[in-house]
């Protein structure tokens, strides 16, 4: 045979098992628009299927139409049902195929119907229907379709996860913020590991359009397609310490350890802070919160001082001064001595402060030092 006639032999073979194949899909079709009858003509267009009967995928495009098989089933005996299965797990039985495609066509026609702005609805499951030998339970079409459908409702209603469930996108524009970055610059004025805000950030806007994912009518994915900047966001400028500051020793040589006088986060460090200088750490607490003497002393000022609001100012010897500011109420007095840890004051907003805080500082001969190398040995 010559390479010609093999080309065109095997060209004759390919339009035969062609024309076969779309036979056979039309065969398929017209079952299909049989059980899907009862929709009107004004309502949304119907979806493309996405399932398979006995392997053969319930859509028209052409790579589908090469992979049904050609053979004819071999006849057997025995009795067969239609079984619907979702990632391979058995959803329900039915009599026959037709009755799968009117069960399966049936729920998603509902769906879609359901809500207009929804597109692609589809299962999310890998949904297959599958002839075997019959065998438990038989239901009737109708009776499928409406246990299938009303989990799919209860799953909606965040009750359970069906068997088979709904996936549809849609598009959706909306107004939204833009969150700042922080960009850093190096302080060496400042003990490393403390960071100080030089310029707060400010949020950007934007009108940004999604295609959202829905399953089962909650949102499961979301991707940006296109934005549209309103305001640029302007990023936080923050000094970061690089300075290895070494505590400094007292009158006696000695360098004291303290305690940090309420357990929380940092805010603020000591330096330069927004062009001025920040003299102690801030930590935030809900008023009202107990904070302890950072070591022992004695009391030399409880009272009202200016910015400061209430403060306790405890002196520990050896050239050491501890204050505490903006509290809510002091509990200790002039003259009083008090142990590390004991309770001072409760913590509050006087003075100086935009939320409850502890202002706390350390001064070394009357000179407020970093407080940080303090704590850390
Ligand atoms: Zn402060």
């Amino acid at each position: 045979m010559t390479r010609m006639d093999e080309k065109r032999r095997r060209a004759n073979l390919r339009r035969r098992n062609t024309a076969f194949a779309i036979f056979s899909i039309a065969l398929m079709l017209m079952s299909t628009v049989v059980f899907s009858a009862g929709t009107k003509a004004d309502e949304p267009p119907q979806p493309t299927p996405n399932y398979t009967v006995d392997g053969v995928p319930q859509s028209l495009d052409t790579e589908n139409v090469r992979q049904i098989p050609i053979e004819t089933p071999v006849p057997t005996d025995t009795p067969e049902m239609a079984v619907i299965l979702a990632d391979g797990l058995r959803v329900g039985a039915l009599d026959t195929a037709g009755e799968a495609q009117y069960v399966l066509d049936s729920l998603l026609a509902y769906f879609t119907a359901q809500d207009e702005t929804m597109e692609n609805v589809a299962f999310a499951q890998e949904v297959q229907v599958v002839s075997l030998p019959k065998a438990g339970r038989i239901s009737s079409p109708e009776e499928l379709y409406l246990k299938l459908r009303d989990d799919i409702v209860a799953a909606a209603q965040g009750d359970k996860t069906p068997p088979i469930g709904i996936t549809a996108t849609r598009v959706e524009t909306v107004t939204e913020r833009i969150d700042y970055d922080t960009v850093y610059f190096d302080d060496d004025s400042m003990a490393e590991g403390a960071v100080n805000v030089h310029t707060n950030g400010v949020r950007g806007k934007r009108r940004a359009t999604y295609v959202c994912t829905y399953i089962n009518g909650m949102v499961a994915e979301r991707e940006m397609l296109s934005e549209t900047v309103l305001k640029e966001p302007v990023s936080r400028v923050s000094r970061r310490g690089t300075a290895q500051i070494a505590a400094q020793p007292g009158a006696d040589g000695t360098v004291p350890v303290f305690m940090m006088p309420v357990d929380g986060r940092i805010s603020s460090y000591y330096g330069e802070r927004r062009g001025r200088m920040h003299y102690g750490l801030d930590v935030p607490m809900p008023e009202g919160t107990e904070l302890a003497a950072a070591l022992g002393g004695e009391v030399t000022f409880a009272g009202e001082r200016g910015n400061y609001g209430l403060l306790v100012e405890i002196d520990h010897g050896n050239g050491f001064v501890t204050r505490y500011g903006h509290n809510s109420k002091n509990l200790v007095k002039v003259g009083q001595k008090v142990s590390k840890g004991q309770t001072i004051a409760l913590v509050g907003n006087t003075g100086n402060s935009a939320c409850p805080h502890v202002h706390f500082e350390i001064r070394l001969h009357g000179a407020a030092v970093d407080p940080f190398p303090y704590f850390h040995r």
